[in-house]
């Protein structure tokens, strides 16, 4: 089965994270065999951002969330890196300024998003609106439960006007989180990544779960899918990624615009 095909939480069903290991599938060859597949990818990636530059009929936009040490930096660095930085744009998006609060919550993300021939990439993103809004209350129930609507027809907006959208859950277990912060606390040039918000958020692990439960169950649509991607392992979490962008941007059967003049009658003088 297509790895695409496996981590994609299926439009209409319920995507239950218990049931989704965040370690690498068994079957799956191994890291030195994962990084080699991984390097093909990204070369892969790399012409296939060139056409779509080229061609400039359509946009990707890629949606990280994750819980903290998740991995959406470390991914962003490695896939990523094999993006063109003219072509492609990367927004973090943190606590609303006070000029955001003001607006509606999409209006931040939606100008953000990518124009025709380039990529953008979130660092978190409008789901925000629906995890850590919903997990510590930040508005009424009856304001971020009718989110789910709103951000479906967003991405709809975005689909018919020609961007291809994937979203990855980079989906750890609580106790790789914990050795992640471990790690983190010990290494000198990784502490300032820490905060004791982040400490503090670990007392929720479990109703983030639900909220990420809910959001990927149902904003999982044919036009904006959602995949789980196990990310306990980083070399299986990054073979996954762009894995599934490449599968999915060579079925987007980009070609070249032909020249606009006839190359056969030009001399170079
Ligand atoms: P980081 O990604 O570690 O730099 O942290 C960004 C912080 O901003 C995280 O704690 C997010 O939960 C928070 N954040 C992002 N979007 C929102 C939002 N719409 N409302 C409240 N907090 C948010
Ligand atoms: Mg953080």
């Amino acid at each position: 089965m297509k790895i695409s095909t496996q981590l994609m939480v299926e439009p209409g069903h319920k995507a239950r994270l218990r049931d989704r290991d965040p370690e690498a599938p068994p079957g799956i060859k191994g890291k030195a065999a994962a990084e080699k597949t991984l390097e093909k990818n990204m070369t892969r990636l790399e012409e296939l951002q060139y056409l779509l530059y080229a061609e400039s009929k359509r946009a990707v936009l890629i949606v990280f969330q994750a819980m903290d040490a998740g991995g959406k930096d470390g991914t962003i660095r490695h896939v990523m890196s094999a993006l063109n930085p003219q072509g492609c744009s990367v927004t973090p998006f943190k606590v609303p300024t006070a000029e955001e609060a003001k607006h509606d919550f999409l209006w931040r993300i939606h100008k953000a998003a990518p124009r025709l021939g380039e990529f953008a990439i979130f660092n978190r993103s409008h789901y925000e609106d629906v995890l850590v809004v919903r997990v510590h209350n930040l508005v009424p129930k009856s304001t971020w439960a009718k989110r789910y609507d709103h951000i479906n027809s967003f991405e709809k907006l975005l689909a018919e006007s020609q961007v291809t959208i994937f979203k990855f859950f980079l989906h750890v277990s609580k106790d790789e989180q914990k050795e992640r912060f471990q790690n983190r606390l010990e290494d000198p040039i990784r502490q300032w990544k820490l905060s004791s918000a982040d400490f503090a958020e670990r007392d929720y692990w479990d109703d983030y779960i639900k909220a990420y439960e809910d959001a990927l169950t149902l904003c999982s649509t044919p036009w904006a899918p959602w995949y789980v991607i196990p990310a306990n392992k980083k070399w299986f979490r990054n073979l996954a990624v762009s894995q599934i962008l490449v599968e999915a941007l060579e079925n987007l059967d980009m070609k070249f615009p032909p020249p606009s003049l006839d190359v056969s009658k030009v001399r170079l003088k």
